[in-house]
């Protein structure tokens, strides 16, 4: 085992209280493409159309949205929590998991078994449809069969406003839960632990800076550089899935120590 992985053992194990703040990378595992990464959707696509604005704009974009969103919610249906995923429950199990703060919209963290109560959704969820004017909620299953095949969407049941996946675009706020949420549990940690981020979207990527300031260790677990590395504990540039099943090994093996101490 390398000294990394064996100071990642030791961070999580003498951790009571852990953040996971997790990004895209959790999940290309799982088959859904990051934004950023290699061959991420932004290779394809353009990061303007799923600004607020556009949505707004006019009929056609509208259109366009619903059919773009449609293909990232067909993979998220089919999609199955990986081994991070599942590591990260395990961290729950154990009784070292304060919250999981997620970028992502995919669900996989409950899925996989997290407590819906403790996985704060920054950027909202994919699963369900919401109305920009009163706020009424519906789950995706039930609305999508109703967008036309041309990417027509009906207006909202209750009051006829835009109805649009209750995701967080470019250009719309965080709720002021999820913010306060997510500020009291990074404070309230003793280890951040980021998975596949690539930190740069704001005001996302200011929490492991802050738990940082609040005296946590920061280990970020990423594929690529991001630009919090110089900030970190500990930076394990590699595959998700495989390192959260070592570490979840490692920490085996150090209970298994710890219960079964050597002959005198
Ligand atoms: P990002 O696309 O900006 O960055 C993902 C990072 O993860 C990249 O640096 C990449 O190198 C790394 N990575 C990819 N696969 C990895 C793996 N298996 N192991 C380790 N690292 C891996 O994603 P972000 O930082 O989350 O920010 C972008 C936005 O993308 C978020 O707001 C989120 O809502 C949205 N998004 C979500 C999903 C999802 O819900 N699954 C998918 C795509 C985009």
């Amino acid at each position: 085992m390398n000294d990394s992985m064996e100071q990642l053992i030791g961070l999580v194990g003498n951790a009571e209280r852990i953040v996971v703040f997790s990004g895209a990378g959790i999940s290309t595992e799982s088959g859904i493409p990051d934004f950023r990464g290699p061959g991420g959707v932004w290779e394809k696509v353009d990061p303007a159309d799923f600004h607020i604005d556009r949505f707004l704009a006019s009929p056609e974009n509208r259109r366009r949205y619903w059919l773009r969103s449609v293909e990232m919610y067909n993979q998220i249906l089919m999609a199955q929590p990986n081994a991070a995923h599942r590591a990260v429950v395990t961290l729950e199990r154990m009784g070292k998991l304060g919250a999981v703060i997620t970028q992502n919209v995919d669900g996989l963290h409950q899925t996989a078994g997290n407590s819906p109560e403790r996985v704060i959704e920054l950027h909202g969820t994919t699963l369900f449809v919401a109305c920009l004017s009163c706020g009424h909620r519906v789950r995706r299953e039930a609305f999508q069969p109703l967008v036309s095949a041309e990417g027509d969407a009906p207006g909202c049941p209750e009051c006829d406003g835009l109805m649009k996946p209750a995701t967080i675009s470019f250009g719309q706020m965080l709720t002021p839960e999820s913010i306060e949420r997510a500020t009291e549990e990074t404070d309230a940690c003793d280890l951040f632990l980021v998975i596949g981020s690539s930190l740069v979207v704001y005001p996302a990527a200011g929490f492991p800076i802050h738990a940082t300031r609040s005296g946590a260790p920061l280990v970020i677990v990423n594929r690529e550089d991001t630009p919090h590395d110089a900030y970190a504990t500990l930076v394990l540039q590699e595959t998700a899935g495989e390192v959260m099943e070592r570490l979840l090994e490692g920490l085996g093996e150090k209970q298994a120590a710890v219960a079964t101490p050597l002959p005198a």
